[in-house]
């Protein structure tokens, strides 16, 4: 019998009675793990309705009961933690270790939700005018949603969904289609937390699903993190319905490699910010950009990354697994032809690579480019697979002003011994997150996760002190206490006294 993969709606999980019916797949040889009916479109009225009535008491809960619920989650996320990561592993094709990666730093989150009632302080001032203070409060706002790519399963929904709750909110989560099992795993250990029922919600489903929730009256804010077309899409529609939203979506990262580097490190980097999770990472480097005599290394690169051999999630020496599905594959062979085609040198060709016995799997080996340019294919789009692209430029300010072009600005890198260079870079460059001799750098949750340009839509961003001001509204409260008579007339004016 097929694993039938649960919604949890209002408490409860069900297999849902939408029409549609997705097969859950294996990328190592597309054979089936499991199914997930879609949610109707009854369920997720359902489940927003759901949360909705929770709200009225979640809110209620004294926030350190709220911290101490986040408190049992991290403890039994770190309890289950090799458990989750071997579903996510089997589900996505990620090798063990970088699903227990994915786990982790989706648990970090959690453990930073435990600290609620401190993020959550607001603002004092004593005597704003004569006997007169103000302060501020933050209170949750009610019913907010995530929306979760495939890519990194547990790490999304826990970007969102905890400190989201712990501020006071009820959520409802649509995580992806493609692999819904581990976000199922999270909703029961959630729910083993403690949490009561409708606080959390989760419903599988695709575009029709998020539809309601992007229209839906009762959902007050929005997460989403995915590709660049639906984000916009996301950001347009939940905006033009009047809801706060964060869209975080794609990317096209480079590291700027100085000729004073240490060239094994940046070899070493290279190779696993590039390659590493099949290149299916927002924050995976895409393109090398070699500075000077810098791109000297580019062979031995390309013979480090001939050395890396895909293969199955518990194959301790595989650098990394399949990619996602079969239309995955496809788009990046696609890429890597175009990038032939356009006059891009490939170095490497991962192209016909496969694993015996998984034949039918979505495969692809390590793919090299070098002399690529701005206008081809494979430098424009993103190839969310293993491609490197490399460029060669004269000097620092020809790297700054070539990524400053891109419409991307998730994250870059610079490799350097020079103090110099790393501090103009990260002081020019236009780009939310900066990685100096750091290749992929994305910030633990005290921090917030900040891309910018066409990589994020919106102003407050994912977990740290940006995601509790967008998971709450701030109340301000201006008081005074008369100790004896009112001091004089009618105040005609706006200003205090
Ligand atoms: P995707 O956009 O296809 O899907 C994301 C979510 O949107 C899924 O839940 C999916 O069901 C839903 N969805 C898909 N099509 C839709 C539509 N037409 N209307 C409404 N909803 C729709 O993304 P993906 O392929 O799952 O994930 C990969 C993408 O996510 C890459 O572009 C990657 O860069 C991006 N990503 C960005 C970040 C970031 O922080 N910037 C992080 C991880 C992934």
């Amino acid at each position: 019998m097929t694993t039938q993969v649960k919604h949890y709606i209002d408490g409860e999980f069900t297999l849902g009675q939408g029409e549609r019916v997705i097969t859950v797949t294996n990328p190592a040889n597309n054979q089936p793990i499991a199914q997930v009916r879609c949610a109707s479109d009854d369920e997720v009225h359902g489940a927003i309705a759901s949360a909705k009535a929770a709200f009225q008491s979640w809110k209620e809960v004294p926030v350190s009961e709220r911290a101490r619920v986040m408190l049992r989650y991290q403890a039994l996320l770190k309890e289950h933690h090799d458990e989750l990561a071997t579903i996510l592993a089997k589900e996505t094709g990620k090798t063990f270790e970088d699903a227990k990666g994915d786990v982790w730093r989706g648990i970090e989150v959690a453990e930073h939700a435990c600290n609620i009632a401190s993020l959550l302080m607001g603002e004092t001032v004593e005597n704003v005018a004569r006997k007169i203070d103000t302060y501020s409060y933050t209170q949750p706002l009610g019913v907010c949603a995530g929306i979760t790519p495939f890519n990194f399963p547990a790490m999304i929904p826990l970007w969102m969904f905890p400190l989201a709750i712990a501020c006071g909110n009820t959520f409802v989560l649509k995580p992806s289609e493609q692999d819904p099992m581990t976000p199922q795993r999270l909703a029961e250990l959630f729910e083993q937390a403690g949490a009561p029922k409708g606080v959390l919600q989760l419903v599988h489903g695709d575009k029709s699903a998020v539809d309601i929730l992007l229209t839906h009256p009762d959902i007050k804010a929005i997460s989403f993190v995915g590709s660049v077309g639906v984000g916009q899409y996301v950001y347009k529609t939940g905006t033009d319905n009047l809801k706060r939203v964060q869209a975080f979506a794609g990317a096209k990262n480079h590291c700027v490699i100085m000729p004073d580097a240490n060239k094994q490190q940046v070899i070493n980097n290279l190779v696993g910010a590039s390659v590493g999770a099949a290149g299916q990472r927002c924050m995976a480097i895409s393109v090398a950009v070699f500075v000077g005599a810098a791109k000297e290394w580019i062979p031995e690169l390309k013979e480090a990354l001939a050395k890396v051999r895909p293969g199955l999630w518990d194959d301790k020496d595989a650098g990394y697994g399949p990619l996602i599905s079969p239309a995955a594959k496809e788009r990046v062979l696609k890429l890597i032809a175009q990038g032939k085609a356009e006059g891009a040198e490939c170095l490497l060709d991962g192209s016909d690579f496969t694993v015996a016995g998984y034949e039918s799997g979505n495969w692809v080996g390590p793919t090299m480019f070098d002399k690529v340019t701005t206008d081809m294919s494979i430098y424009k789009e993103e190839i969310f697979g293993p491609v490197l692209c490399c460029m060669e430029v004269d000097e620092l300010e020809e790297a700054i002003e070539l990524v400053n072009k891109s419409p991307y600005g998730n994250g870059t890198s610079i490799f350097t011994a020079s103090g110099a260079a790393a501090r103009k870079y990260q002081h020019e460059i236009e780009v939310g997150q900066v990685g100096i001799n750091v290749p992929i750098p994305v910030p633990l949750p005290f921090f917030s996760f900040t891309g910018w340009k066409g990589s994020f839509y919106g102003d407050q961003h994912a977990y740290g002190k940006q995601a509790v001001r967008f998971f709450t509204e701030t109340k301000t409260i201006t008081c005074r206490w008369f100790e004896d008579d009112i001091p004089h007339g009618p105040n005609m004016t706006i200003a205090l006294r």
